[in-house]
């Protein structure tokens, strides 16, 4: 059984030792959460120019009197002339600084009347300007190969005139639910059977990371079967996922098929949800066997499938966020292994969700984060736990 640090290791391994996946040029409107393929750069000055940083009166702070002929107005999106020396200049907000002054006072702090005013409390030389460059120089690196774009990051590009890009394509992913029992929700359920929720929960977490999902499907327990599937979608797909089937019982097929069809690479974590999770390969084509309990094949794909297909989308800068919190509870049990407990962060500390069961989603839906309790370890109030942010 691997610790959940070696599983983390193999899944960062397994997805930098696959292909690159080929690359495309996207306009700045369909970039958001793609991953950038080529290192990006500033080829401008941001802003690029000196500009008022509030609404007030440009002056030279080298002056020392108090009242000031209003020689110019310059408004956003002027040009401004020099400043006449010993007057002022009417500015308004990202407008830009006229040569000859270095300060802008704010309004709030002058008193006009009609073409003059009197400044009430004087600037200091640079204030409220917001110099050229300030953001960002011409050269200065921008975004790296490698990083996932959002809002902020798109932001930062359209600020240097940045309109197109080149991205990685879209991983391709096949996703099956296993499971005899399993009916999609929508259709009718008979005695005995349960709604799939593995695969629109998977569905649905793999459209955040922008992948393409080409297949998805519920497969019967017949070995077989399971091994016809995974042999086709292997040849359209970069990643194949299963939830469930995945243990040794009878009636798991997962884990024995891989093993016809290609190689299983790692099986079983020490923790709680989650032990059973095969990674492998089928040809090129990475596999990613996750648990079929609900709260343990979300955990999974959390921990480990997410570090795989964000490397497998070129996403190398990636890492996990994890903070430590004091627990704002006691628990004496002494677990075998450790346990991703479902949490909420609140001012005190953290508090578990009361039903911590792997097929309990109400746990899941109700936290805000995941806590790691180490094995072995009876946690007190106050006790630092390592937490991951849903
Ligand atoms: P398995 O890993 O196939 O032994 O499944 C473990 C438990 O999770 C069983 O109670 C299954 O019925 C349940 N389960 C497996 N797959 C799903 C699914 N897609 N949606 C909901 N429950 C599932
Ligand atoms: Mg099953």
């Amino acid at each position: 059984m691997l610790s959940i640090e070696q599983a983390r290791q193999a899944c960062a391994e397994l997805a930098a030792e696959s292909n690159s996946l080929d690359d495309e040029l996207l306009t700045l409107t369909e970039l958001n959460h793609r991953v950038i393929s080529e290192d990006l750069f500033a080829g401008v000055d941001v802003p690029p120019f000196n500009n008022s940083a509030m609404d007030g009166y440009a002056i030279c702070s080298s002056h020392t009197e108090k009242s000031l002929f209003i020689s110019q107005r310059i408004a956003a999106g002027d040009r401004a002339l020099a400043l006449e020396q010993g007057t002022a200049a009417r500015i308004f907000t990202g407008a830009p600084v006229p040569k000859g002054a270095d300060a802008v006072v704010m309004q709030e702090n002058c008193e006009a009347d009609h073409d003059k005013i009197e400044i009430k409390k004087w600037p200091k030389p640079g204030e409220n300007i917001r110099c050229a460059g300030e953001d960002l120089r011409r050269g200065d690196p921008l975004l790296r190969r490698g990083d996932r774009v959002n809002s902020a990051k798109l932001a930062s590009l359209a600020s240097c005139g940045i309109h197109r890009a080149r991205v990685f394509k879209r991983p391709k992913v096949t996703v099956f639910s296993t499971g005899n029992e399993l009916v999609p929700p929508g259709e009718h359920l008979k005695v005995d059977q349960i709604f799939d929720s593995n695969r629109p929960m998977l569905q649905a977490f793999l459209s955040q990371l922008e992948v393409d999902v080409v297949h998805s499907e519920i497969l019967d327990d017949d070995r077989d079967k399971t091994q016809r599937a995974l042999q086709s979608a292997a040849e359209k797909s970069d990643i194949v996922i299963t939830a469930g089937g995945v243990s040794v019982g009878e009636e798991d097929h997962v884990k024995a098929a891989l093993e016809k069809v290609g190689r299983l690479d790692l099986w079983k974590v020490c923790m709680k949800p989650g032990k059973p999770l095969s990674l492998g390969h089928i040809g090129d084509t990475l596999f990613i066997g996750l648990p079929g309990n609900p709260v343990s094949a979300y955990v999974s794909m959390f921990l480990f499938g997410q570090q795989i297909v964000r490397g497998i989308a070129g996403e190398k800068n990636w890492q996990h966020r994890s903070l430590k919190i004091p627990a704002n509870f006691t628990s004496n049990k002494v677990r075998k292994r450790p346990e991703f407990m479902r949490v909420q962060i609140q001012d005190q500390g953290l508090i578990p969700y009361p039903h911590q069961g792997s097929g309990v989603l109400s746990s899941l839906v109700w936290a805000d984060a995941l806590a790691l309790i180490p094995a072995e370890t009876p946690i007190k109030h106050g006790h630092l736990l390592e937490v991951y942010p849903l």
